[in-house]
């Protein structure tokens, strides 16, 4: 077996195996201790964060989705392997048009200092609607990770949603916009939690990542 095959086959392995919700962080004195690596999930509300990590890890409903636009501001930590490899965490959702202007500077106050002090967080996979492209809250949270030095990637999802042509277009462009990121990774994943396309890859980049 080649290298990317051992990768793909471990990350296989890993993603069905032990993984468990660790705890919910509202506030950044209820972190847990920066005892693992981390890889952690952003995107607007409603992007498919919940379907994704669900399906990356092979389970139903292990993230659970953000109901009430707004009201999911807590970190959610979830441990990966046995014994732990890395942490998976999850953002909050953001981008969300009646939040009120507090909870709003809530989010930014969490994830700022989050992304500020995590020497262990590895990479951010930063996920954006394959229908609707980047939006201005995308360019923000995009650079709050340049401002940490946070290396990030951008994740299209529900790719099932749009034609290969429409495809092909919100790769071009989102493309264009993150090459201008100097945190961003050069390459795109594209992925449909609904029709499992994309999800061997990201689990393989997602270790990557981790042995990085
Ligand atoms: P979150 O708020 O980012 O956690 O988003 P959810 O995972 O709750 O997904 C939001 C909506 O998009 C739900 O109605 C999902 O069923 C739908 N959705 C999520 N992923 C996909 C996908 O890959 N394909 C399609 N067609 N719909 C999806």
């Amino acid at each position: 077996m080649d290298d990317d095959a051992h990768l793909a086959e471990e990350a296989r392995r890993l993603f069905s195996g032990r993984v468990e919700f660790l705890l919910s962080a509202p506030q950044l004195r209820f972190l847990p201790g920066p005892d693992h690596p981390e890889v952690a999930f952003c995107g607007r509300s409603n992007v498919g964060k919940s379907s994704l990590i669900n399906a990356l890890t092979g389970r139903k409903a292990i993230a659970r989705a953000s109901v009430t636009p707004g009201r999911t501001q807590e970190l959610n930590f979830f441990e990966i392997g046995e014994p732990t490899l890395f942490r998976l965490v999850d953002m909050p959702g953001y981008g969300f048009a009646k939040a009120p202007l507090k909870v709003a500077e809530r989010w930014r106050d969490l994830v700022r200092t989050y992304l500020r002090g995590r020497a262990v967080l590895k990479r951010t996979l930063l996920l954006v609607d394959s229908r609707r492209g980047l939006k201005d809250s995308d360019l923000e949270m995009m650079t709050l990770l340049d401002q940490a030095a946070v290396g990030y990637r951008v994740v299209l999802t529900k790719s099932d949603k749009v034609s290969a042509t429409e495809l092909a277009a919100i790769l071009d462009q989102t493309g264009t916009l993150a090459r201008r990121h100097p945190a961003a990774h050069p390459q795109i994943i594209t992925t449909s939690a609904a029709k499992g396309m994309g999800i061997d890859e990201l689990r393989a980049a997602v270790l990557a990542d981790v042995h990085a």
